[in-house]
């Protein structure tokens, strides 16, 4: 393998509203394709056949496909070119234009024979990351991965630049710390102050620096609207002394979190405020016990819905008789300790008493365990087996689904 490194001149390119022409549509241009539409290019693909992919793109109008081989000429008034046709003589022949009209080149074949290089890139919190490694792309890639990998978790300082003072609200996923999203984790890297929750993933918060000052709002010690309160303040409080603070929540913001209260308190007080969507427990629970909360000719509809009041309780505003009646998917949250109130209401209300049911608790941690039940024993079940929230209780035909054990 050849490496030009020293020969690459490094360079951001503003392809806005300019003229790039790929040559090829098939796996590598798939690739590459998309950062260039981000960057605002006109992309004008040449190519008797696409993948899919790139198909899409062109119906969407992302970018125009030319469906019909390439010939000399194609690269006229283009300021970029890729050539990632299959035939060798085809990149030989687009290279050959590209180098005659002056139109950097890039060769899918073999890179080191192109004028240009793509760079493994990252992008993080407004950096662009690029890594040449002269056309060995696997270490260009790797070295990127951990490049990214040290800005995310902060190894690397990027002190230079602080975030703003305001909050982010972030959902932290069901409980693995490998399930938050890239955003939020980036969020996180940034913070001056994390107020963390009781479901919230712990294992992000020893990743933080020891500058940052952690509150666990779980151990406020108030009284459960009180405590609302409390933590909205200190939002605004640590906000408006200039802090960056992350809210980190289990599962999603906004899914019984009661992230919009945060969002609309932090407006009100008009502090700069951002959410930050995560996997909600109320599907990813079940998905990692291997129920599908929907399933082709099974389940056309699921509902989710809070059990933290019970059926009969005048703050409810869940019509359980209207759940009864439907065949789909139900995932209750937080219904552990009056699920033998659901299940008789629902059974009341004509469900099925043999409709399958599987609980989840603790998915996706070290402490993760599921059960099989029906409607009619699940209460039972649930305490003769000791389940503990957080736990999710699905009810449906889906939660019947899992394959057997292969033996
Ligand atoms: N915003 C969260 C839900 C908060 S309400 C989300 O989107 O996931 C709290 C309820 O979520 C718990 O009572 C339980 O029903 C569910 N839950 C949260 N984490 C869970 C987990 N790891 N496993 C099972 N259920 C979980």
């Amino acid at each position: 393998m050849t490496t030009h490194t020293e020969h690459h001149y490094f360079a951001g390119l503003d392809l806005t509203g300019k003229r790039v022409v790929v040559v090829g549509a098939g796996t590598v241009a798939q690739r590459r394709v998309p950062r260039l539409i981000n960057a605002g290019a006109l992309v004008e693909v040449i190519a008797p056949e696409a993948t899919p992919a790139v198909e899409a793109m062109a119906d969407a109008g992302e970018l125009r496909w030319h469906r019909r081989p390439y010939a000399e000429g194609d690269l006229d008034g283009a300021w970029y070119a890729l050539a990632c046709a299959t035939g060798g003589e085809v990149i030989a022949a687009v290279a050959d234009e590209a180098l005659r009209r002056r139109v950097f080149c890039v060769r899918a074949d073999d890179a080191s024979r192109g004028t240009a290089v793509t760079p493994a890139v990252a992008e993080h919190g407004g950096l662009l990351l690029g890594v040449l490694a002269g056309g060995d792309h696997r270490r260009s890639a790797a070295v990127r991965d951990a490049l990214a990998e040290a800005l995310r978790t902060g190894v690397v300082d990027e002190s230079a630049e602080a975030p703003a003072p305001g909050v982010a609200l972030v959902g932290g996923g069901p409980g693995d710390p490998d399930l938050i999203t890239v955003r939020g984790r980036q969020l996180l890297g940034r913070a001056d102050v994390v107020i963390t929750d009781r479901l919230a993933p712990r294992e992000l918060l020893e990743e933080l620096g020891p500058h940052v000052e952690v509150v666990d709002a779980s151990k406020i010690p108030y009284g459960r609207a009180a405590n609302q309160d409390v933590i909205n303040s200190l939002l605004i409080e640590h906000a408006r002394a200039g802090k960056f603070v992350v809210r980190l929540k289990g599962g999603d913001p906004y899914v019984f979190g009661r992230g919009f209260e945060e969002l609309l308190a932090c407006v009100e007080a008009g502090v700069a405020v951002t959410a930050v969507p995560g996997i909600t427990s109320a599907f990813s629970a079940p998905s990692a016990a291997d129920v599908p909360v929907t399933h082709r000719g099974v389940a056309h509809e699921v509902v989710v819905v809070s059990g933290h009041v019970g059926p009969h309780d005048e703050q409810s505003l869940v019509d359980w008789p209207a759940l009864a009646k439907l065949r789909g998917t139900l995932v209750l949250m937080m219904a552990v300790k009056r699920i033998g109130e659901f299940a008789a209401v629902l059974i009341e209300h004509g469900r099925d008493p043999k409709s399958p049911v599987a609980v989840v608790q603790e998915a996706t941690t070290r402490g993760q365990r599921a059960l099989r039940s029906t409607l009619d024993g699940v209460a039972d079940a649930i305490r003769d087996e000791g389940v503990n929230p957080p736990a999710v209780i699905v009810i449906g035909p889906v939660a019947d689904l899992a394959p057997e054990p292969r033996r």
